[in-house]
């Protein structure tokens, strides 16, 4: 049974922000992520300020330097489906048709996307876990086969959102709007390690709304995003990867790769990124850009199965993305 709570929906984004800085706030946005949180008694709230009138937050738009702006309030269904994102970001495309089930994609916006809150059961579940004021991660010693293999501690959580990988390979960034104006934050910068502070996931302070999300200009970038899962649809990743890649004839200018499912935040790997910058793409070094990936993974006891997973899915998807068009 969900507690009592009162609703309000702003008629602009300072009375939004004013509403949510107020103790017990929570924004809604497609209330896919938020309504599961409060079911499960993972938070409570005792305002719910929902966002859905604030047209200014929807669609998709170039922008004057040949670049886009999505709307946090545009759907994933939408961002998968646009022209203006399928003809630059492929990878980001990939990526929301990748997220979750049509429903969801139809119901759920890309700022939810990148701002919901972490799958683990524990931390969904009945324990009093470190990410929600405890002192035990029970992953450590408990279930762990989908928790993270690279960064974790004190927490275990793998990041759980498919556009945010692609958004961080496209060097996007979100504008935040808040008590204190607008702020710019590049969304590799976003996410928050649990080492730099557990009970958050996301930088933003009470208050704060992500009210665009700015991808700068990808012409002649090959991308793409690969996602394995336990079930074909409806399923988070065990184990993902988004590129973009920007060749001089077959010689590799310039990288980026960004995994998923494998840290608590969209994990950019310059261990790839430098082995195959200045070179050819072939196995060989697809192999080695596999194996360096996974250089510093520290598995946890029910989950070093990613370890191989990551090698031949990084290996496979490299390959793959040189022949793309
Ligand atoms: C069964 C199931 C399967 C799923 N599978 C996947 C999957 O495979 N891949 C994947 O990426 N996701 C998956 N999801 C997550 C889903 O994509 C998210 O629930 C959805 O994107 C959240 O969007 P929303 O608009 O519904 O957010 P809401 O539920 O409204 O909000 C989510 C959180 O973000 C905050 N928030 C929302 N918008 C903003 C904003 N503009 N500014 C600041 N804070 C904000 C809210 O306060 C809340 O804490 C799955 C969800 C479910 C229920």
């Amino acid at each position: 049974m969900l507690s009592n709570f009162s609703y309000i929906r702003p008629k602009s984004l300072n009375e939004a922000s004013k509403q949510l800085a107020t103790d017990g706030a929570r924004l809604f946005a497609g209330g896919t992520d938020l309504l599961g949180c409060l079911r499960d008694h993972v938070f409570e709230m005792n305002k719910m300020v929902s966002i859905s009138s604030l047209k200014e937050l929807k669609g998709i738009k170039k922008t004057a330097d040949g670049g886009i702006r999505i709307g946090s309030l545009t759907t994933i269904s939408e961002v998968s489906e646009n022209p203006l994102v399928s003809a630059q970001y492929r990878a980001l495309a990939q990526a929301a048709r990748e997220v979750a089930s049509p429903q969801l994609r139809n119901q759920g916006t890309i700022g939810g996307n990148i701002c919901q809150k972490p799958r683990c059961w524990y931390y969904r579940g009945e324990f009093h876990c470190l990410r929600k004021g405890g002192d035990t991660c029970f992953a450590v010693s408990g279930e762990n086969q989908y928790h993270c293999i690279l960064e974790g501690g004190p927490c275990f959580i793998v990041h759980p959102s498919d556009t945010a990988p692609a958004l961080v390979a496209f060097q996007a960034s979100v504008h935040i709007a808040g008590p204190k104006g607008i702020r710019t934050v590049a969304v590799e910068k976003f996410h928050v390690l649990p080492n730099v502070d557990v009970l958050r996931e996301t930088v933003l302070e009470p208050g704060e709304i992500v009210t665009e999300i700015l991808l700068p200009p990808a012409q002649g970038v090959k991308s793409s995003y690969r996602k394995v899962r336990t079930r074909a649809s409806w399923d988070f990743a065990l184990a993902g990867l988004a590129l973009a890649i920007k060749f001089n004839g077959d010689v590799i200018a310039g990288a980026r790769a960004v995994l998923s499912g494998a840290a608590p935040i969209p994990w950019r790997s310059p261990e790839i990124e430098n082995a195959i910058i200045g070179r050819r793409l072939d196995e060989s070094i697809a192999a080695k850009a596999a194996e360096s990936a996974m250089m510093n993974a520290g598995p946890l006891a029910q989950n070093d199965y990613k370890i191989p997973l990551f090698h031949g899915m990084i290996e496979e998807e490299l390959l793959a993305t040189q022949k793309a068009s």
